[in-house]
């Protein structure tokens, strides 16, 4: 029997809770919002921020402690082997302070800054991504987070110190509320000096171990409480909790991820961060720059990626020569070494803005997010492709015939998921989206709006006409045009003002989209992706440039190695790349095939076309499972499986 309960919700109830857990304010400059705007503010991004002095030496130590330790005592194909992380590699973790990375020094923790934060997770989740989601699940999006922004002087009293030591994990996801948090159907009932807590828990990765939890519950609006969906710090050990499950996936093999089940467990009052109803605004928050542990992974990846990719194509003859002297095979390389480069890039410049606490990040961390998670897939891909067979076959595999046991297909299937947890790609797309568009619809509000009158429709749109009066003429010309724009940045000036170019060009098609489609816009998810990924494309060519700048400057570089003018080769090869990216998107954005794919697919649902589904056999049916030898077995089994 299916364990999903249907709750009805509607689309314009899923869309209102969005909207209440969104931020709305915007107190600190954001470079990405400006970006979509065509407001070119490379002031806010350049010169690169560095870090310095104490969190700068307080990272670099920690970093080589945990780096000697990842490297000698944790295996990452016993993990993959095994499906689990050694408690020996937990402790070890733990006594190096790697549980308390983001947590002041005052409450255990190290205090990190989020920058030398990612460079741990990249270690950690180089040798085994899982050991990566276990510190990234319980620090980015756990209960130390929430506790430090939202909780009381108490509540960081109690639980921070304990999170300094033990694993925690954040349960949002049920079994029926996945990108639509308007479902979520666990409670939590006033009573007396408790909440009480009942609901079933989908997917929570560290779950299975977790000491402490964040729980996402419906309180009931009643007399005195406002209700609405509230976090709370569940202790594991209060009775009424089971975990239920210990989930397998394709990859993150080692993660410990599980069912959890809340049957009238009494969570005391105290408990609850922040105010009643502001759970989700809370987990949103949390994950401004929660956002960056994602990036980080694949970062991580991109590095290995492109260390793999060169060995390989250099020792590996055919045809006459290294692979890699095949021209299809050399641009797999030059994408995969660019986009490594690019993948860092992005993760220290919105880590660093983060730590200046200057700037707004939060559609920097989610660009961050959105590109990495579906670059690094594709970068792992090519790097499949260039190991040919070796590429699909298992390390363990690979090794038991004598060979190199590279884990290329487990990087395939670990980085997968990272397009789908924490925001998938489409869930990313609307997000930002939303962000981007926020102008345009604060100022066209109510002539978008369907529920609007034909009043308040006439006067918004005299607002609007004022504000487009002065806004569109600053989208015509800017620095872009003018040839020695962007002087310093040397072979990099050209792509600098390209950017400056896409970003007027983008905020024109924005504003020729919102009045074309008006309130149908939010709808137009193809259009809206692609305006999303431009802009995506356009914060990496930035944080690039920049990086590269900083690289091959008199000062020394910002990575481990000393780049130097190759900095600049490799940063003018990426935005090239990019660049041509940006201009087929810049193409669909109004040649495509989305209203006829719409069509389509609503007459696929209505089961127009099942007949191109015959022919095959569903694997997911099960079978009765009859003897091959048994007579008629064939048939019934046909029978049963068939699809059609
Ligand atoms: C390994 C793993 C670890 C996880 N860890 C955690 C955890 O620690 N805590 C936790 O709370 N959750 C966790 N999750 C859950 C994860 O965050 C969800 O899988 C994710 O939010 C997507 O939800 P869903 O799988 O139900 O997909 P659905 O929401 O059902 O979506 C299905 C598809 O429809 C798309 N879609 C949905 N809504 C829209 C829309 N409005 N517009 C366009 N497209 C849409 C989605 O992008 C997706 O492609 C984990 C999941 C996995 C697999």
């Amino acid at each position: 029997m299916s364990q999903q309960t249907h709750t009805h919700v509607d689309e314009r109830t899923a869309r209102k809770v969005a909207e209440e857990a969104r931020e709305t304010e915007w107190t600190l400059p954001s470079f990405g919002k400006q970006l979509f705007l065509g407001d070119f503010r490379l002031d806010l991004i350049h010169p690169h921020p560095r870090p310095e002095g104490e969190p700068r030496r307080k990272g670099e130590e920690f970093l080589a402690r945990l780096t000697e330790f990842c490297a000698t005592r944790v295996d990452g194909a016993l993990i993959e082997r095994e499906s689990r992380i050694p408690d020996e590699v937990l402790q070890g973790l733990r006594d190096l302070g790697a549980l308390g990375m983001k947590i002041p020094e005052k409450y255990g923790g190290l205090g990190l800054s989020q920058l030398y934060y990612g460079r741990a997770l990249m270690v950690a989740g180089s040798v085994s991504p899982a050991l990566g989601a276990l510190l990234s699940a319980h620090q980015s999006i756990g209960v130390p987070q929430p506790v430090k922004q939202f909780g009381t002087q108490e509540q960081k009293d109690e639980w921070l110190p304990r999170c300094a030591r033990q694993v925690s994990a954040f349960l949002l996801t049920e079994p029926d509320v996945g990108s639509d948090p308007a479902r979520l159907r666990a409670t939590a009932v006033p009573d007396g000096d408790d909440y009480v807590l009942n609901g079933v828990k989908l997917w929570t990765t560290n779950g299975v171990i977790a000491d402490l939890v964040v729980v996402m519950a419906r309180v009931p609006k009643s007399d005195g409480h406002r209700g609405g969906i509230s976090a709370f710090v569940v202790d594991m050990g209060t009775p009424g909790i089971t975990v239920e499950n210990r989930n397998a996936f394709m990859g993150l093999r080692g993660i410990e991820n599980g069912v959890t089940r809340f049957h009238d467990v009494r969570v005391p009052k105290a408990n609850l961060i922040g105010k009643e109803g502001a759970g989700l605004k809370i987990a949103l928050t949390t994950l401004n720059t929660g956002r960056l542990s994602l990036p980080a992974m694949c970062a991580a990846s991109g590095k290995w990626a492109a260390k793999i990719a060169r060995e390989w194509s250099k020792e590996r003859v055919q045809w006459g020569r290294p692979v890699g002297e095949h021209e299809a095979v050399s641009r797999k390389i030059a994408f995969i070494s660019a986009t490594a480069y690019a993948m860092e890039a992005l993760l220290d410049l919105s880590s660093q803005l983060a730590d200046d606490e200057r700037n707004d990040i939060r559609i920097e961390a989610a660009l961050a997010k959105l590109w990495s998670s579906e670059m690094a897939c594709q970068a792992a891909d090519e790097l499949m492709q260039v190991r040919g067979g070796r590429g699909y076959e298992t390390a363990e595999s690979l090794a038991a015939r004598g060979e190199r046991g590279v884990p290329v297909e487990q990087l395939v299937r670990d980085l997968r998921i990272n397009r789908i947890f924490e925001g998938s790609t489409e869930i990313m797309h609307l997000l930002i989206a939303r962000e981007a568009v926020d102008a345009h619809l604060s100022v066209a509000g109510d002539i978008i709006d369907p529920d609007a009158s034909t009043g308040q429709k006439a006067r918004a749109a005299a607002k609007a006409g004022g504000f487009y009066a002065r806004w569109l003429p600053t989208l015509v010309t800017g620095a872009g045009q003018r040839p020695n724009s962007y002087a310093e940045f040397g072979p990099l000036a050209k792509h600098l003002r390209y950017v400056e170019r896409a970003s007027r060009k983008l905020a024109r098609s924005i504003f020729y989209a919102a009045g074309r489609w008006q309130g149908g816009l939010e709808r137009k998810q193809g259009f809206l992706g692609r305006m999303v990924d431009i802009g995506a494309e356009l914060y990496a060519m930035s944080a690039v440039c920049v990086r590269a700048h900083a690289d091959a400057s008199a000062a020394g570089g910002l990575g481990s190695g000393a780049p130097g003018k190759s900095a600049l080769l490799l940063a003018d090869a990426f935005c090239r790349q990019a660049h041509v990216r940006v201009e087929e998107l810049f193409d669909g954005l109004w040649r495509n095939t989305d209203a006829m794919d719409v069509k389509l697919a609503r007459a696929v649902l209505a089961g127009d076309f099942a007949w191109v589904e015959e022919g095959v056999l569903d694997p997911s049916i099960p079978g009765p499972w009859i003897a091959p030898s048994e007579p008629g077995a064939s048939e019934k089994e046909s029978v049963h499986r068939t699809i059609g």
